[in-house]
């Protein structure tokens, strides 16, 4: 569902990504691991068309987002209803919900600005999110009258709730206490099968990504330089750099 190719991207005479090619099929969860400035978040925020790139494409649903076929810029007006039919979306790290509406109202809310939805279908789809992260009891709750694995549930339920096909996710348990990433996880793995997901997660924790992920993609250096099944790639990595990054995470 998600095709990456050959994708180039600099800031200024840096290169963040310098050929990356990556491809994740519906339903599938892939964690994208590689040391602190590898252009994990760059990528994600590229997918999600939050950034421009200079050279490669990417393809959402079969569908190129953010340029034409040849690979001509379109313009943020065309971009964004491409985004939102193609639907692309992201859970970070901070949950960013809004502070001053319920966890319902999170998710309502958007149904109705943006979809189009009336109050009422809104509401029934926020509520049946609120079930499935398992927080219909707390609709009525503010954000800060919630745990933070409950903020991040309500924020992955918003951010399926209109259907995309590919959910990206920036370090979504990084600001989590460890006894609440369990919650989180389980909720991801859940909806990534019920929902037919592409899931491409970025994590520095190597457990949950061996939990979490299908498949591991290792970034360096700007390109993929090892990907694979999750548990193969932390048992026994084969290239230096993975093997060195992985050491110095246990
Ligand atoms: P982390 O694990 O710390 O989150 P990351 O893998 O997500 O790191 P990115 O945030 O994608 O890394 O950053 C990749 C590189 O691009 C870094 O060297 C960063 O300094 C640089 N960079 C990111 N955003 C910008 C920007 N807006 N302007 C200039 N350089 C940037
Ligand atoms: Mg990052």
């Amino acid at each position: 569902a998600v095709e990456v190719k050959q994708l180039r991207k600099s800031y200024g005479s840096q290169n963040v990504l310098d050929g990356i090619d990556l491809t994740v099929r519906a339903g599938e969860i892939v964690a994208l691991l590689g040391p602190s400035g590898s252009g994990k978040s760059t990528l994600l925020r590229c997918i999600n068309r939050l950034e421009g790139w200079q050279d490669g494409t990417i393809r959402v649903g079969g569908r190129f987002l953010g340029s034409d076929e040849d690979g001509r810029p379109l313009s943020p007006r065309v971009t964004a209803q491409m985004r939102a039919s193609v639907g692309v979306g992201m859970v970070f790290q901070q949950f960013n919900l809004f502070g001053h509406l319920t966890a319902r109202e999170n998710i309502a809310g958007p149904l109705r600005w943006v979809q189009g939805l009336s109050r009422l279908d809104a509401d029934r789809r926020a509520q049946e999110l609120l079930d499935r992260v398992g927080l219909a009891h707390r609709a009525d709750a503010l954000p800060r009258h919630l745990s933070g694995g409950q903020q991040q549930r309500v924020a992955i339920a918003r951010a399926v709730a209109p259907g995309p096909a590919v959910l990206l996710l920036d370090e979504p348990t990084s600001a989590l206490d460890p006894e609440l990433v369990g919650e989180v996880l389980e909720v991801i793995r859940r909806l990534a099968v019920e929902e037919g997901l592409a899931m491409i997660i970025s994590t520095h924790q190597l457990r949950f990504a061996g939990e979490v992920a299908d498949r591991i993609v290792f970034l360096a250096e700007g390109t993929v330089i090892e990907q694979g099944p999750a548990e193969q790639i932390l048992r026994a990595p084969s290239h230096p750099l993975t093997a060195r990054f992985l050491s110095t995470m246990n």
